[in-house]
């Protein structure tokens, strides 16, 4: 049996590993842990890669939304449209502020926020005031969208931003699992107003630890978040503001430095991967029983996860695991059926896409260092899990 893991970051460690340890040590070495030269260099190095003019290093992709919303000045009585379909903290960080978290449903093609199912929202649930854009049921304020490019593809940026623009509200990208993805030949986290990036181990560029990064191309707000990663104190001890301590250690901007230069090669690997799957399901004719991921047409998916939609899921995943291949549920409970938001007051029902696909969708084995002996495995486990069914149908 060829085991498969749904990700083993050892064979990528073998990979750098002779050049990341002398500068661990390097670093320990000079005892400078707290925002040296490597997170410098290293917000510099991103920035460019993302095509923004600013990157402020974080200590995780949860606290680059937080400071992302709390540089933007999102508080109590303010609403943000984001999608019920993504990690916790997309959502997690908006309700931390005292804000409100809005959710509009998925397009179920690419798993990404409906920019009709927000044009719809506006249209039918929010009025102009003094100016700005308020719920009609809460009276809230609504201050931004928060997209998420989720799995590493680009969510519809352009009706968005068009919303965006027609009432002035703030977008906050939610990056995390999209370094160096595209729409339109632009870099995800240059398009809205801020950037929010994940460098968690999972993530296509993974520290040895939690790390994460905002982009701007907006000076004032470069400033804001750079002040209120230390607290808000400016100059030091003297605070204007309220910050917290959301700095990027040191160590790990210089972990991260070495593998950004190996991160299109990974990028290229994943990529290299879905096609194989691709061709292997469409060439097998399983077209009607497994929905490959469909590109959306306008730009570079980074495939930090090769998500497909199965009717049968939960028995598909078992089969998997019981052939040592091993696989993810992203994400299991949609947002906006989450205990902690039951005062949202949402029911079943109301984003069916986003209910739908908690329900049929399934995280396969994609990174860069799989063999093809993997990659067969698991189109091999999967058409036989599929022949298995069509004969329990047919002898029923
Ligand atoms: C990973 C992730 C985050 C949070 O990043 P952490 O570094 O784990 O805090 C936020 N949003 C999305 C969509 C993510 O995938």
């Amino acid at each position: 049996m060829t085991n498969v893991p749904l990700l083993d970051l050892k064979a990528q460690y073998a990979q750098i590993r002779s050049e990341v340890m002398p500068i661990i040590e390097q670093v320990c070495a000079s005892q400078r842990f707290i925002l040296g030269e490597h997170v410098l260099a290293l917000e510099a190095e991103v920035a460019r890669y993302c095509a923004s003019s600013a990157g402020i290093g974080v200590s995780s992709g949860t606290d680059a939304l937080l400071l992302a919303l709390m540089a933007l000045e999102v508080g109590a009585g303010d609403e943000i449209i984001t999608s019920p379909f993504t990690f916790f903290a997309t959502a997690g960080t908006i309700a931390r502020l005292g804000a409100r978290p809005v959710f509009c449903d998925i397009d179920p093609v690419s798993f990404n926020l409906s920019p009709a199912a927000v044009q719809d929202f506006v249209d039918r649930q929010c009025h102009v005031q003094g100016g700005e854009l308020r719920n009609r049921a809460t009276g809230g304020r609504i201050k931004a969208l928060m997209p998420v490019h989720l799995y590493g593809q680009s969510a519809d940026m352009q009706p968005l931003m068009a919303i965006a623009k027609a009432h002035r509200l703030k977008v906050i990208e939610d990056a995390a699992q999209a370094i160096g993805t595209e729409y339109q030949g632009t870099r995800v986290g240059s398009i809205g107003d801020i950037g929010c990036f994940s460098f968690f181990p999972s993530k296509n560029l993974g520290a040895f630890g939690d790390a994460g990064l905002c982009t701007t191309n907006d000076a004032q707000l470069a400033e804001s978040m750079r002040v209120m990663r230390v607290h808000g104190g400016k100059p030091k001890y003297f605070h204007s503001v309220i910050g917290g301590n959301f700095r990027i250690d040191e160590l790990q901007a210089a972990v991260l430095r070495v593998k950004l230069k190996y991160l299109d090669g990974w990028t290229e690997g994943r990529q290299r991967n879905a096609a194989f799957y691709d061709a292997a399901f469409a060439a097998a004719g399983m077209g009607n029983r497994i929905v490959t991921p469909q590109a959306a047409g306008h730009g570079r998916h980074i495939f930090n996860q090769y998500v497909v939609r199965v009717a049968n899921r939960d028995a598909l995943r078992d089969f998997l695991t019981a052939r040592g291949i091993g696989t993810e549920i992203y994400y299991p409970v949609p947002l906006h059926l989450q205990q902690c938001f039951a005062y949202l007051k949402h029911a079943p029902g109301d984003f069916p896409e986003s209910e739908r696909a908690a329900r049929e969708t399934l995280a396969l084995p994609i990174y860069p260092e799989l063999t093809r002996e993997q990659l067969e495995a698991v189109v091999a486990a999967i058409l036989e899990f599929h022949a298995a069914g069509q004969r329990r149908v047919l002898s029923s």
